[in-house]
């Protein structure tokens, strides 16, 4: 008998641990990475556990090549917590594990190895404070970049700026940058020390703080539900606060990092311990950086997207979930679809420590679970004399005259507003020129070649470009089949910004979408110019609608609410309601009353009406019953699974032998489908799917454990794929 078996999870589609002989040399830890031989490749992977024999027959195991780090680089809590995930969403363990690391450290790389990190000097902090390098433009950019990000590894370097090397070169010879060896944590810039406290916070503040400060040590999970600019962040910060003088650390888990900029900026301001911030802007390098400053428990304060919800914090005291509700904590492609945002209230239940869902338009599944006693609601009201309610009315756009996507009364209460000083924000989901390009002469419209969708005009760029597949093409002038002019029908932010450029001549407009704002930078120059008012009309997409503060912002236009009105995702109403109350709330700070004027074909429809009327609350309370009467989630459990082929029949084909498997079902659960997706065909492939429907999650849950092996025990026509999403956040 070998000395022992490890159990090793691998980043590969079984579903199962890998064991292997332990190596002469030590026995490695739980949560150590180990390399292995698997076929003729070698892999990277995770030990899970050490056992004393395997099911294997002795010729058959192989043994580890090596064992990468001397301790574990996941502790038991936090493997226990993946291996939980995975059965939950199940996926394979061992893909979980991969997404829950950098990718420098799925690779192998060991996170204290120490690189190559160049830093300017002295003499040369002063030559770029004196523009010394005007006529070499590379080296100046080199040294800019360094001074102003306190240094760069080589890694770095490597992945952003090519052709560093020769500038570096030339720099050091003018003795103005050096290279040093510093290893992966200390690699990361520490940004200056706090340079601000919380403000005293408020009485309902006060409460809510009370409350989650009170629970500090021991499972629970708030809601915290308030209005932007109630003060939501300010009880984070004092939370925090409490956290770190315990000893202990905190996890704040953010939508978007491009967008909320500011969040981090607060905490920084307000703390001195380094923060690790964990977003997808990063390099790989500075992600592992990050990534092993949270683990080594340098930063004590871990701020990230929905990723960040498996980094690794030891002495984890509070979890916060900034906009619990927006769609981005679920990931909706790729293999495993978890919900950053449910998996941080399990792993806060499972540590004994508090999580806080903060939101001014909770989620259903929220307001569920208070309903249900298992969150403890904290409403912090808007704080009188810094936000007034805006006042929000619905233009009716069969009643007025509408000028290329803007009714008259809008355009009139736009004059009003610019006169008197303020910032004007409209909002359109619908990036692009025009979503239609039609014939005059046949009424032909240019179609996807690839999907069973309408090419969006992009005028600016001479483009025609398809937004679900992203195929791209020259916008042609006169028709392919009959030779007539071709047209633009409908608006999107592009027309948009032409129109208001034309109606508003002299005014600056400032375009939000991610046709013009590319990277975090472009982004941050254009809230820069919005914050100076050099900008006096923002036109934009959701962008526009999540974190960012407009202060001189007194009018909200939303030029098209029909979109969610008719949709038949069960789920459709909420979202909307959500992001006119999120846009609205981008209005009427500080001391100017805000308006927000909403345009629409059915100004009567009850949502609207109750929205504009009573609020978001309101809406919540009419809504959940009607969700509850169909069951469908929070009130049902649904898992879908969603196949796709290139070739037309093959994917209803193996859904509907997918079901096959599925045996007879408990009353509690029902099989809806198989059926052809909305859009059949996207990207050349055809889509379908079958939906899971369960009234509670055990039965589901259980079904799911026993169906799946069958499911994937089928044969597999050439060119399928399929997924399995548990909680989807769209079913159509
Ligand atoms: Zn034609
Ligand atoms: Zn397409």
């Amino acid at each position: 008998m070998a000395s022992g078996i490890c159990k090793v999870a691998l980043d590969t589609p079984l579903r199962r641990l890998f064991d292997y002989r332990l190596p002469d040399q030590g026995k490695p830890e739980p949560g150590v990475r180990v390399r292995v031989p698997f076929g003729r490749q070698k892999l990277v992977g995770v030990v899970v556990e050490l056992a004393d024999s395997s099911d294997l027959p002795e010729e058959k195991l192989r043994t580890v090549i090596e064992v990468l780090d001397e301790a574990p680089l996941l502790d038991a809590p936090l493997l226990e917590f993946l291996g939980w995930a995975s059965g939950y969403y199940h996926h394979p363990v061992g893909q979980v594990i991969a997404a829950a690391l950098p990718k420098l450290l799925r690779e192998g790389r060991d996170p204290h190895a120490r690189v190559g990190h160049w830093q300017p000097t002295v003499e040369g902090v002063q030559a770029q404070a004196e523009q010394a390098l005007r006529r070499a433009p590379r080296q100046q950019a080199l040294l800019e970049r360094l001074v102003t990000g306190t240094g760069a590894s080589e890694d770095t370097l490597d992945e952003t700026q090519p052709g560093w090397r020769a500038a570096a070169r030339a720099l050091a010879r003018r003795g103005w940058i050096e290279r040093v060896l510093l290893d992966a944590a200390e690699a990361t810039p520490h940004p200056a020390g706090p340079r601000d406290v919380a403000p005293e916070p408020g009485e309902a503040q006060l409460a809510a703080l009370d409350a989650i400060v009170g629970h500090l040590g021991k499972a629970g999970a708030f809601l915290l539900d308030g209005v932007t600019g109630s003060g939501k962040t300010e009880v984070y910060l004092r939370v925090v606060e409490a956290v770190l003088a315990r000893g202990d650390s905190a996890l704040v888990l953010c939508p978007e990092i491009g967008l909320t900029p500011q969040l981090v900026e607060r905490f920084r301001q307000c703390f001195a311990p380094p923060i690790a911030a964990l977003h997808s802007q990063l390099t790989d390098r500075e992600r592992m950086a990050a990534w092993q400053q949270a683990a080594s428990g340098q930063a004590r304060i871990v701020i990230g997207t929905r990723s960040a919800v498996f980094a690794p914090v030891p002495g984890l005291g509070v979890i916060f979930v900034d906009e619990e509700h927006d769609p981005s904590y679920k990931q909706q492609d790729g293999g495993f679809r978890y919900s950053a945002r449910d998996l941080a209230v399990l792993r806060a239940q499972r540590l004994g420590i508090p999580v806080v869902l903060g939101s001014a338009t909770p989620s259903f599944e929220s307001l569920h679970n208070v309903e249900l006693g298992k969150f403890t609601r904290l409403g912090l009201p808007a704080r009188a004399g810094t936000a007034v309610v805006p006042r929000v009315s619905v233009i009716d756009l069969r009643a007025h005259a509408v000028h290329r996507g803007i009714a008259v009364p809008l355009l009139q209460a736009m004059d009003r507003h610019l006169a008197a000083g303020g910032q004007v924000l409209l909002y359109l989901n619908r990036r692009g020129y025009a979503p239609t390009l039609l014939c005059t002469g046949c009424n032909w419209i240019a179609p996807c070649s690839s999907c069973d969708a309408r090419m969006t005009v992009h005028q600016r760029s001479g483009r025609l470009a398809c937004h679900h597949c992203g195929a791209e093409e020259p916008l042609p002038e006169r028709c392919p089949r009959c030779g007539y002019p071709v047209q633009s029908l409908g608006h999107g932010t592009e027309r948009v910004e032409e129109t208001l450029a034309e109606r508003f001549p002299g005014v600056a407009v400032e375009r939000f979408d991610r046709d013009v704002l590319r990277t975090a930078d472009s982004l941050e120059a254009a809230f820069d110019r919005v914050k100076a008012g050099t900008a006096r009309i923002l036109v934009g997409t959701q962008m526009l609608t999540k974190g960012h503060h407009f202060p001189d912002v007194t009018l909200v236009g939303v030029l098209n609410a029909d979109q969610g009105l008719f949709s038949t995702d069960f789920r459709a109403g909420e979202r909307l309601a959500q992001t006119l109350v999120q846009v609205a709330g981008r209005a009427g700070r500080a001391e100017r009353p805000g308006e927000v004027l909403i345009q629409s074909q059915y100004p009567d429809h009850p949502l609207l009406q109750v929205l504009v009327t009573r609020g978001y609350a309101a809406f919540a309370a009419s809504a959940l019953p009607e969700r509850a009467a169909t069951h469908w989630p929070p009130f049902g459990r649904l898992a879908l699974v969603r196949a796709s082929s290139t070739k037309p029949e093959a994917a209803l084909q193996f859904l509907r032998a997918a079901a096959g498997e599925a045996g007879p079902l408990p009353r509690s659960l029902h099989l809806r489908g198989p059926v052809p997706a909305a859009m059949l065909r996207r990207a050349g492939r055809y889509h379908a799917q079958l939906l899971v429907e369960g009234s509670q999650r055990a039965p589901l849950q259980q079904f799911l454990s026993q169906w799946l092996p069958r499911v994937e025990a089928l044969r597999m026509p050439g060119g399928l794929r399929w997924t399995l999403d548990v909680d989807p956040l769209e079913v159509f």
